[in-house]
């Protein structure tokens, strides 16, 4: 077990200005929560968080970063609380175990491969500092250095999960140690046989193995003494995984792989690197297609190194890596050692942060070694998209949504079943309205109801292309819907009065030739146009009289005429002092109702248009031709005027509103709907009136609705 004063002596061994009072503070901290509890080795569980602030001290790490490691268990397991280590470890301790903490809580185990990427993304995109990332793959390290003592089963689910997510993550880091270690260790459980008959092998091999890297350093040592270049010289057997994976990519049994031995030398600066290089290549002869320049074309985590591979003394191969120290410390420490020790350090390096950066962009491409260009435009494209956010089923899979996205975007991400029945939301297990904006790491679960419809009201904070299509879709459809049976109503309500019955004549097919003429594809389309007022239910009813007997008004009818939503001739019903027999029409844009004063307009060859006294088109009007006109109260005809409601989009509304004009005896001749985004729907019509008095009190009673927020009568330049 490590003992605390070993971290404080790596510490102050580093980096001696440390704050060491701090890392010994969070040590009692994290002692006095651990108190009594043990870990599956028997072990005390403070062993643990030593063991991962010893390797963040190794790494160079802040204390900041020590700090965290050694209470990053403190809040999952003991009854710490965060709102503790913020009072007292400060803000920037607290958050990093807050993230810890947070990636800790979710099981990735179960998750299958194709999921990988999303997780990684979402721990990515979870850890706004980067430490949490850095803390959270020491304490995997850790882990994974332990898991001997769990279960067999678990103990493949957490290498699975290690190999499949933080091996990736560490390699995006740049943290070349803790990404070849932990490959390594979950090798041994996913694989156990290969493991081992490597392992066996290397044993085997281990002294001729040991004296043959010793002979290999001296040629190399006495190579750099008589050069006078200074060189720290390495030689070390592979990792088995690196082992394995040459065996399974070139096919090749463990006695046929040679190089499992790879040596590095370590110098003061580029210069030397290469004529290290020319004197290594002077003395054994190079393999052909082993040389790679990494020193002027760093890899994407910012890896740095001249390789060869050379035919050696005893005309084996030999892998040389030739840096400098400071590329070796980028190789070792990666993206955290660069941040913090080169940079100045101090400040926070922020996930989002290194998205900034050019040389970091590059960095967060995932696996560019391995992966094609397909792969690394979907990387590129998630440092574009930064504003995502990823959040889990209940099953457990992770679903990617653009930030801001709501549980409604989520419910259509699942599927379109499941958010045309939306009917609620649950985040993390409490109910939230469906406009709540997704976190990261949220779990999602949809609440649905068979009898539940999408609402335009949804359309105010649904993120998704998907949701906002399907609602428009169903919007729409359901206002044909709603067109088709308000057409059908109308056409029944003036069928009676032209003597028509509608209903038969539609279950005969008599509308089939009406809607041909109108070039319609079928009856239902017909229906919704005299819904919509694009065509007035007469006009579609002369198609069903006999063609030798058309109505005499109907010739009258110009095709300009044919949009008028309010044509209507009451011949008998205004007089005209001193005239007699004169054609009278009323005005499409005020549409006069009985009661109201009125004025007269002589047209040139189409009689006398009635508007309103006050129709602001009068005004426009030749006044030459202006003639006072009067009610003549004798015919009881209805006449037509047009009224605007706004209501909030209820169902029912329209149900209220025809219940009301029925008994109202007010006419309902045409409608119009409009959708409105706010959650308002907005509806034009036109009823027919006896008089001024009936339309006003049925406005007034309309405005009385409940629901109902504003009812208004149009004139043309409403
Ligand atoms: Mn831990």
């Amino acid at each position: 077990m490590i003992r605390i004063q070993e971290i404080l002596d790596k510490v102050t061994e580093l980096r001696p200005d440390a704050d060491v009072a701090l890392i010994q503070k969070a040590y009692v901290f994290s002692a006095a929560a651990h108190a009594g509890q043990t870990r599956l080795s028997g072990e005390p569980y403070l062993s643990h968080p030593l063991s991962v602030a010893y390797e963040l001290a190794c790494m160079r790490m802040d204390d900041v970063s020590i700090a965290a490691g050694l209470l990053h268990d403190t809040v999952e397991d003991t009854s710490a609380s965060i709102e503790a280590i913020d009072a007292q470890f400060g803000e920037e301790v607290a958050d990093v175990v807050d993230g810890v903490t947070k990636i800790s809580l979710m099981t990735f185990e179960s998750k299958e491969a194709a999921q990988a990427e999303n997780i990684r993304k979402m721990i990515l995109a979870m850890a706004e500092d980067i430490r949490v990332l850095i803390v959270k793959l020491a304490d995997r390290l850790h882990n994974m250095r332990t898991l001997d003592f769990q279960k067999p089963h678990k103990q493949k689910l957490i290498s699975q999960e290690t190999m499949d997510i933080y091996v990736p993550l560490a390699n995006r880091l740049g943290l070349h140690r803790i990404k070849l270690e932990l490959e390594d260790l979950s090798f041994r459980y996913l694989r156990p046989e290969v493991f081992n008959s490597i392992t066996e092998w290397l044993e085997e091999n281990r002294s001729s193995g040991q004296e043959y890297i010793q002979s290999v350093i001296q040629l190399l040592s006495s190579m750099m003494t008589d050069n006078k270049i200074k060189a720290e010289i390495k030689g070390r057997i592979k990792y088995r995984y690196s082992i394995y994976r040459k065996m399974e990519q070139q096919h090749l049994t463990l006695d046929q792989v040679h190089d499992i031995i790879a040596f590095r030398v370590i110098v003061k600066d580029v210069r030397d690197c290469y004529a290290v290089l020319g004197l290594v290549h002077a003395m054994w002869k190079p393999v052909h297609g082993r040389f790679k320049d990494y020193i002027s074309m760093p890899k994407a985590n910012m890896y740095q190194s001249l390789h060869t591979t050379v035919m050696g003394p005893e005309g084996e191969r030999i892998e040389i890596q030739i840096r400098t120290d400071e590329m070796d410390q980028m190789a070792e420490f990666g993206v955290a050692s660069h941040w913090l020790y080169k940079e100045g350090g101090g400040g926070r390096l922020k996930a989002r942060d290194v998205q900034q950066f050019t040389w970091l962009r590059e960095l967060l491409d995932w696996q560019k070694m391995e992966t094609d260009s397909k792969e690394f435009m979907r990387s590129l494209k998630f440092d574009l998209f930064k504003d995502e956010v990823y959040v889990f089923t209940p099953g457990g899979d992770v679903k990617e949504l653009p930030e801001e996205a709501s549980p409604v975007d989520f419910a259509y991400m699942i599927h379109t079943q499941v958010g045309d029945k939306c009917s609620g939301a649950k985040v993390n297990g409490k109910l939230v309205p469906l406009s709540t904006p997704l976190k990261n790491g949220d779990t999602v679960e949809i609440i649905t109801d068979q009898h539940r419809h999408p609402s335009r009201d949804w359309l105010r904070f649904v993120k998704t292309a998907k949701a906002r299509t399907r609602i428009n879709h169903f919007i729409r459809t359901e206002e044909r819907t709603r067109s088709i049976s308000l057409g059908k109503e109308m056409l029944e309500k003036l069928g009676r009065r032209m003597d028509i019955n509608v209903q038969k004549a539609l279950k005969e097919g008599a509308f089939d030739a009406v809607a041909e003429e109108f070039n319609l594809k079928e009856v239902d389309e017909l229906l919704s146009q005299v819904g919509y007022a694009r065509l007035t239910p007469r006009k579609v009813l002369q198609r069903l009289l006999p063609k030798e007997a058309p109505e005499p008004e109907e010739k009258e009818v110009e095709p300009q005429q044919e949009e008028s939503r309010v044509e209507h001739t009451h011949a008998n019903s205004v007089g005209i002092k001193g005239v007699d027999d004169v054609l009278v029409r009323f005005a499409r844009c005020c549409t006069p109702v009985p009661g109201e004063a009125i004025v007269g307009f002589i047209s040139r060859g189409r009689g006398v248009t009635v508007h309103t006294s006050d129709c602001p088109n009068v005004q426009n009007l030749e006044a030459e031709r202006l003639i006072s006109v009067y009610w003549d109260g004798t015919e009881d005809k209805p006449y037509p005027a047009r009224i605007k409601m706004i209501s909030k989009n209820i169902m029912g509304m329209m149900a209220k509103v025809s219940d009301l004009l029925m008994q109202e005896k007010v006419n309902l001749d045409a409608g119009m709907f409009h959708s409105m985004v706010d959650g308002m729907s907005e509806m034009e019509f036109t009823v027919e009136v006896r008089d001024i008095a009936h339309l006003y009190r049925t406005i007034d009673k309309l405005r009385a609705l409940d629901g109902m927020v504003e009812v208004s009568r149009l004139s043309s330049s409403d």
